[in-house]
């Protein structure tokens, strides 16, 4: 294999171009910085259960990096090892394979879904983690009412809207409350045969409530919306025991009969960080220091959902992994970068989530709010938040168009799968 050699602009090297890498290359402006990354965007996220329901168009979602990052290189591919002694990363690109040399190194490898051996998991679980999952879960849940509305069996009709969502964070709930939305009003609106076929909609999770991560007040309002006025069977306390594509079986002794199982049960630090031979604590994130240096290095930087980064602000915690914390981790690593270091400190201001169409929450100093209101905010904030006008602008027009036309319920899962040509 032949691998060539090449600098990295302006001596910094971003490996990972998901929310902290972008932001860090992002802000260190005209002094450039390469990024490798496997795809052309950044994923913003928080709007990906709208793309999956429908509500957002999915490119809308995502910020192309080279406009995002203008002064940045960008090379798509795999960072694949590192030589500490002489500065240099190995990255297989589109373009081929080289060794990157650097003078600074920024790791923002990010997380994959955290999984466990439960029987059935690895063959029909759906992963709810980027663009392409919320595409074809979308697909799929269309598929399924497609499906429902062809059988004679009405057990088999039920089982096909039966769908189980593992791990009662934001994105389970958000992604659950967002395509129930959906399935509910396509429903109603163009599957008549399908009006009193039981949907069965079930959320679990091992912890004793829902978004723990938010405070409990507003987290037993969802609780409490979700169950009364959505019909959403909540089983917390409760893992899964197994899922064979046709019944899903919960330690609390209840068997759903459903063909979808979506699991969003947390993250765990990307299995590619051990390519790069830095040190990790016992869950696998890299070890950094407050000013976010990864110990025992003094060329090498990291953060986002990869790094186990300590906060002033909050003693003895580490970050959770959040786009928030991922953020205002790059704005201080992108200073350290160019001017003397200074230690890391961020204290949340508010947490908000969308829970399908004109319901949402939003928790911001001295104010919970809930409902249209809770849903307004977050979405305005998110609009705020999203990076580019470009983006904010598209964004925007498809809310708007979303309130005045119903849903789009095509499904396009022969996309990704174009015809061969015969000879
Ligand atoms: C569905 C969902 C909803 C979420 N909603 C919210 C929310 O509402 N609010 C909130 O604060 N947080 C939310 N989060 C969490 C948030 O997305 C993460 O905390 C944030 O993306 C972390 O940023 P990161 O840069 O560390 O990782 P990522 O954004 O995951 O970026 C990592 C990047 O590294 C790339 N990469 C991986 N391996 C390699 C390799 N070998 N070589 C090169 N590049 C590589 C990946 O392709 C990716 O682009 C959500 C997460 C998910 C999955």
């Amino acid at each position: 294999m032949q691998v060539e050699r090449r600098e990295a602009r302006g001596g910094t090297l971003v490996v990972g171009g998901g929310f902290a890498g972008a932001y860090v290359a992002r802000l260190l402006g005209k002094r450039g910085a390469t990024i490798v990354n496997p795809n052309n965007f950044m994923l913003y996220t928080p709007l990906l259960p709208e793309a999956a329901a429908g509500t957002l168009e999915p490119r809308h979602v995502v910020v192309p990096l080279r406009q995002m990052c203008p002064h940045a290189e960008l090379l798509l591919g795999h960072v694949t090892d590192r030589a500490a002694e002489r500065r240099v990363v190995v990255a297989q690109t589109l373009g081929g394979t080289y060794e990157i040399s650097y003078e600074r190194l920024v790791v923002a490898l990010g997380a994959v879904p955290r999984t466990f051996a439960i029987p059935g998991l690895a063959d029909h679980g759906r992963a709810f983690k980027d663009v392409a999952d919320a595409i074809a879960l979308r697909n799929h849940l269309l598929r399924s009412l497609e499906s429902a509305a062809a059988r004679l069996d009405r057990g088999e009709a039920e089982r096909d809207l039966g769908f189980v969502f593992v791990g009662a964070g934001y994105a389970g709930v958000e992604a659950l409350a967002e395509l129930n939305d959906l399935a509910h009003e396509a429903v109603r609106r163009s599957y008549p045969t399908l009006r009193d076929v039981r949907q069965r909609w079930v959320l679990v999770d091992a912890a004793p409530a829902i978004l723990s991560e938010i405070p409990r007040k507003l987290g037993e309002y969802t609780h409490r919306y979700l169950e009364r006025r959505r019909g959403i069977e909540i089983h917390v306390g409760t893992t899964l025991e197994s899922f064979d594509d046709r019944e899903a079986v919960l330690s609390d002794g209840t068997r759903i009969p459903a063909r979808t199982l979506v699991w969003a049960a947390g993250v765990r630090p990307s299995p590619a960080l051990a390519t790069l031979h830095l040190p990790l604590d016992e869950r696998g994130r890299v070890t950094v220091d407050a000013t976010l240096r990864v110990t025992g290095t003094d060329d090498v930087w990291s953060l986002g959902d990869c790094a186990a980064v300590p906060n002033g602000r909050t003693p003895g915690r580490f970050d959770p992994p959040t786009c928030q914390h991922a953020l205002r981790q790059a704005r201080r690593l992108a200073k350290n970068l160019t001017g003397p270091p200074r230690p890391y400190g961020y204290r949340m201001l508010g947490q908000v989530a969308t829970l399908g169409r004109y319901k949402g929450i939003a928790e911001l100093p001295g104010l919970r709010l809930r409902g249209l209101l809770g849903w307004f905010v977050a979405r305005t904030y998110h609009l705020y938040a999203l990076p580019t006008v470009r983006r904010k602008a598209r964004v925007v027009t498809d809310w708007t168009v979303s309130l005045f036309f119903r849903r789009d319920i095509v499904e396009l899962s022969a996309l990704g799968h174009p015809h061969r040509l015969e000879p």
